[in-house]
C-alpha cells in the first residue's frame, strides 16, 4: 500500500462525512464480511419517547410515573431522558433521590420519597427477588410484541406498574442494511434490548433473526464479536454507546456514530461524522476503492 493512495482515501472519506483515524485503518476493512449493528441509537434514532403509564391494581399511574422520573432524571440513558422528561411534563418538579445506582443494561435503582425503587428490564426486578404479575407481564408482552420496549418499575418490594418506551428507526437504517448487502456483507443485530423488540427492528431493516443478538448485557457484547470472529468472520461493528465501546475496539473494524458518546468515538478506526448508517457502506466501498487502486 502506497502512503499516497492511502492519503487519497482518507481525504475522500472526509469529504463524505467519514473521519479515519489513520491511513493503515482502510487494511483492515480488506477482508471484513459481517456488520454487526448495535441497535439502540446505531440503527434506531435513540430519540425515544414516553407513550403509556400503567399502575398495577393498588398503586397509582401519577405516582408510578413520578417516582420512576425521579429515579431516571438520574441516568443518561435514552430510556431514563424519556421516563425523566415524560414524568417532568406530567408532574412538574420531581423528587430528590438518595443511593442512586445504576445497574449496566438492567436498570437503576436508588430511594425516592423513602421508597426502595427500581426501574428497568424485568429482569432487574428478578434478580431483587420481585415478581411481575400477570396483569402487568402482559402489558410488557403486547408492548414488546408491537416494537416498544417495556420498563418495569417497582417499589419496597413490590411490582407497582410498567412504562412503555418507543424509538424510532432511524429513515436510512433500510437503505443502509441493502446497501451493505450489496457489498456481501452479512447484518448482525446487536443490542441488550429485549428479544421481542430487538426482531421487530430487525424485521423493518431487513435482517434476519437468525442474526440477532437480544438481551445482550454490555459486558458480554465484546463476547459475541469473538464469537463470531471465531467462526472465521472478519468482523466490522457499528456502535454509539459507552456500552459498545470494547466491542468497537475488538472488532476488526470498529466504526463510531458521531452523534454517540466519546467513549465510543475513542474506540472506533472511524467516525460515521453524521451518525447516517448508509456511511458505513461508503466506508467500506471507499477502503475497497483505495485498496483497490493500490495493488
Ligand atoms: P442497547 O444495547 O440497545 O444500546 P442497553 O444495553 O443500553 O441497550 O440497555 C439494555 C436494556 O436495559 C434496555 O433496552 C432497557 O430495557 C434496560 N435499561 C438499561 N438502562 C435502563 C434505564 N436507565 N431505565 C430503564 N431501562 C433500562
Ligand atoms: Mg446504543
Amino acid at each position: 500500500a502506497t502512503p499516497t493512495a492511502l492519503m487519497v482515501g482518507t481525504g475522500r472519506g472526509a469529504q463524505l462525512g467519514i473521519l479515519i483515524k489513520g491511513p493503515e485503518v482502510l487494511e483492515s476493512t480488506r477482508r471484513v464480511d459481517t456488520v454487526v449493528l448495535d441497535k439502540t441509537g446505531t440503527v434506531t434514532t435513540g430519540r425515544m419517547t414516553l407513550e403509556e403509564v400503567y399502575a398495577a391494581a393498588g398503586a397509582d399511574e401519577k405516582q408510578v410515573l413520578r417516582l420512576a422520573g425521579a429515579l431516571e432524571h438520574a441516568s443518561e440513558h435514552p430510556i431514563a431522558r424519556a421516563v425523566a422528561t415524560g414524568a417532568e411534563e406530567g408532574s412538574g418538579t420531581l423528587p430528590a433521590v438518595a443511593g442512586f445506582e445504576n445497574v449496566a443494561g438492567l436498570g437503576v435503582r436508588g430511594t425516592v420519597d423513602g421508597h426502595e425503587v427500581l426501574v428497568g428490564r424485568a429482569r432487574l426486578l428478578d434478580e431483587a427477588g420481585v415478581a411481575l404479575p400477570e396483569e402487568l407481564a402482559a402489558l410488557k408482552t403486547r408492548a414488546e410484541a408491537e416494537g416498544r420496549t417495556a420498563v418495569a418499575v417497582a417499589w419496597d418490594g413490590v411490582a407497582r406498574g410498567v412504562l412503555t418506551v418507543a424509538d424510532a428507526v432511524k429513515e436510512t437504517s433500510a437503505e443502509a442494511v441493502r446497501e451493505l448487502r450489496a457489498l456481501g456483507l452479512t447484518p448482525v443485530l446487536l443490542t441488550g434490548d429485549n428479544r421481542t423488540v430487538a426482531e421487530s427492528v430487525a424485521r423493518r431493516v431487513g435482517i434476519d433473526d437468525a442474526f440477532v443478538f437480544a438481551e445482550v448485557l454490555p459486558q458480554d457484547k465484546v463476547g459475541v464479536i469473538r464469537r463470531l470472529q471465531a467462526e472465521g468472520r472478519a468482523v466490522a461493528m457499528v456502535g454509539d454507546g459507552v456500552n459498545d465501546a470494547a466491542a468497537l475496539a475488538v472488532a476488526d473494524l470498529g466504526l463510531a456514530m458521531g452523534t454517540g458518546t466519546d467513549a465510543a468515538i475513542e474506540a472506533g478506526d472511524l467516525t460515521l461524522v453524521r451518525g447516517d448508517l448508509r456511511v458505513a457502506a461508503d466506508a467500506i466501498r471507499l477502503s475497497r476503492k483505495t485498496l483497490a487502486t493500490i495493488k
